[in-house]
């Protein structure tokens, strides 16, 4: 089938590469021709690790690149589309630009995806004469590593529009879970209650970050322990996104000291060099002081 993704960003480019790699004719559009290109880059970069790693073929990464189109207009992009995933910046405001003129542009029957992470998609489908074809395609990060893909039923989304969504994430190879849209859907929900109850312990004291780590790696067979999962995602994301939570469910999501602390004091994380942890050159060298200064 024919597949329009708009933005070419982070996460994009890796709905757009997973779409082509499992045979789907795909348009990538962002809003200058510089980001489609590093999108497109961004792909063939993946694509390339693929291969060195023998887990791709040449074969198959030519015949990918090949099915993949870059466009800067959204009109031209979407035209053809039978799905349209959007993966354009998290901003409500934004993404109902971009579905109001998705639907002035794309076929009638064409199924409209957003990869949101937190915004409702039942307020994002009202903007919509025909609310029932949207859907949440909630990707992870990166999308050509990771198996999962949260398929989010808004307050409208038709049951056609729900079996058209689940058979697309089995043919690119993920496995879907349906959720009812509601904050934080499953998996944010869920992560983020234990990030928060990890940094609760470390104010208390109950142990050091590396022991809370370790008891969720190895007690629980986590691949990473929450506090440096915090540190990956960053720490100012994370308090975003648990303000969003409380103001929601309850406040039983209130972001713990600690966490706002860290943040003013600019200790977001991998990507500023120090969160719970302390990291150089992308790899992790230590344990934070927590000497936290405001
Ligand atoms: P990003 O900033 O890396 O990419 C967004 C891209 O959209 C940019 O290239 C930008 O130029 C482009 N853009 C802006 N307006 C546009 C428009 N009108 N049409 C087309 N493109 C437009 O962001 P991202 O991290 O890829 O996030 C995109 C979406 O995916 C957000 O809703 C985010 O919440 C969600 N998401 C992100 C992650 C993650 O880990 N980064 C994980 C899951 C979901």
């Amino acid at each position: 089938m024919q597949i329009a993704v708009l933005g070419a960003g982070s996460m994009g480019h890796g709905i757009a590469q997973v779409s082509a790699m499992a045979g789907h004719e795909v348009v990538l559009r962002d809003i200058e021709e510089s980001f489609v290109e590093d999108g497109l880059a961004g792909i063939r970069e993946n694509l390339q690790g693929g291969v060195d790693l023998g887990k791709v073929t040449e074969t198959e990464m030519t015949a990918t690149l090949e099915r993949i189109e870059g466009e800067t207009d959204l009109a031209a992009a979407v035209a053809d589309a039978d799905l349209v995933v959007e993966a354009v910046p998290e901003e409500m405001a934004l993404k109902k630009e971009v579905f109001a003129d998705v639907e002035a542009a794309a076929p009638a029957g064409a199924v409209i995806g957003t990869n949101t992470s937190s915004l409702p998609v039942t307020e994002l489908a009202s903007t919509l004469d025909r609310p029932g074809r949207a859907v949440g395609l909630h990707f992870f990060n990166p999308p050509h590593l990771m198996d999962l893909v949260e398929v989010v039923i808004a307050e409208q989304t038709d049951a056609d529009t729900e079996s058209f969504a689940v058979d697309y994430v089995r043919e690119i190879g993920k496995e879907e879970v349906v959720v009812r849209d509601s904050a934080g859907f499953a998996s944010s929900r869920l992560g983020v209650a234990l990030g928060l109850e990890a940094i609760r312990m470390v104010e208390e004291g109950v142990a050091e970050p590396e022991a809370i780590d370790t008891a969720m790696e190895l007690g629980y067979n986590h691949p990473m322990g929450p506090l440096e999962l915090v540190d990956h995602v960053g720490l100012d994301v994370r308090l975003d996104v648990a303000e969003h939570l409380r103001e929601e469910l309850g406040e039983r999501f209130r972001p713990p000291q600690e966490l706002r602390r860290k943040v003013r004091a600019g200790k977001l994380g991998k990507k500023t060099g120090e969160g719970f942890y302390v990291w150089e050159d992308g790899e992790r060298v230590g344990t934070s002081g927590g000497e936290d200064d405001e």
